[in-house]
């Protein structure tokens, strides 16, 4: 059984990313059904909206610094940087051949974002960003996909252009199984709790980064937007944002939310942001002390070569196979 994950460099990753994305990663690697684990930094991703190339850069190799400091480990999955794999590239041409503009012009994300981009113009990239996805997962025959809820829609496509390619050129793509895991699917905006926390938000009070400074994210939670009836109970219809603060504490701290609501019956909502703020900020300081003894260390480098070598040999295996199926170039 082989999962596939992926995350994009640019900006700051987020708490949701953590909760949502990244500790699922390290769940799944820790209880052991995987046999193969691939994890990479989706930089090509992340060119669909405009980058500042040293920027960029520096995500790079900070994101895969958070990998590690999350808990990923180098003796248990691959850790690889997804332009350092040429096939993702081309096998996402073959798939665009075989995938339609109307298809690809209902994704949610992709309404959201060319309305954001609108001035700087929408590139043909932040369309297609399904199909390199699926290009990313299908490459390597993946079972499982890890995701936040935000990308299940794109996580469908892939399987329906796995299937589609399959019934037209025969057996040729595993159609993987996305996995969300329910209570961390959709963490919310601390500004408005209706609203999926997002680093691209332009207002950072609505997001609390993995390396923000701790005293910051600690203001950030204790400022988060809540409602007036001091009751902390879970109910995300009517108190979305006390809801969503008891699933970010009920996550990290791996309680149940009612076992978080029993011990705060009769406390008032300060000493319930007082509480989750600590929370998080313990787990910022634990993340943070690991990251920065990676940042600087060779073994990044060490990790993504041998990432790159590995899952290389796996894409470049599938591409022949895929050009063969479609009649491209000569037989092989
Ligand atoms: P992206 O930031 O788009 O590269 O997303 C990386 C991963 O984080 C994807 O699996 C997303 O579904 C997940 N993710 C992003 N934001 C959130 C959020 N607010 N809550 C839960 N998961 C999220």
């Amino acid at each position: 059984m082989r999962f596939i994950s992926g995350i994009q460099p640019t900006g700051n990753i987020t708490l949701g990313n953590y909760l949502g994305a990244i500790k699922n990663f390290v769940n799944l690697q820790n209880e052991g059904t995987f046999d193969d684990i691939l994890v990479f930094v989706a930089d090509l991703h992340a060119i669909t909206v405009p980058q500042d190339k040293l920027k960029l850069r520096q995500n790079i190799r900070s994101l895969v610094a958070l990998y590690l400091a999350c808990g990923l480990d180098k003796d248990k999955c691959h850790i690889f940087i997804q332009s350092e794999v040429r096939a993702h590239t081309e096998l996402a041409w073959i798939l665009e051949c075989n995938t339609y503009i109307g298809e690809l012009s209902r994704m949610t994300q992709f309404k959201d974002k060319s309305q954001k981009h609108q001035t700087d113009g929408v590139s043909t990239g932040l369309l297609t960003y399904p199909v390199l996805m699926a290009a990313d997962i299908l490459l390597y025959d993946a079972n499982v996909v890890p995701v936040g809820k935000d990308q299940m829609q794109h996580l469908e496509m892939t399987r329906n252009i796995a299937e589609r390619f399959n019934s037209k050129y025969g057996e040729t793509f595993v159609v993987p199984e996305g996995r969300v895991n329910k209570n961390t699917a959709k963490i919310m905006s601390l500004v408005d709790p209706t609203k999926k926390m997002s680093k691209s938000d332009e207002n950072p009070k609505s997001f609390i980064t993995l390396l923000d400074d701790i005293n910051i994210a600690k203001k950030k939670i204790k400022s988060a937007v809540t409602d007036s009836d001091m009751l902390i109970k879970y109910d995300f219809e009517n108190k979305p944002g006390i809801s969503n603060l008891l699933s970010i504490a009920s996550a990290i701290e791996e309680k149940s939310i009612e076992e978080i609501e029993k011990s705060f019956i009769n406390k008032n909502y300060a000493e319930f942001k007082e509480y989750v703020a600590n929370v998080v900020a313990d787990l910022l300081t634990k993340i943070q002390t690991k990251y920065n003894e990676y940042i600087n260390s060779p073994i990044i480098d060490e990790i993504l070569d041998e990432g790159a070598n590995y899952a290389n040999y796996l894409a470049d295996k599938k591409i022949n196979k895929v050009k063969n199926k479609v009649g491209l170039g000569r037989k092989k």
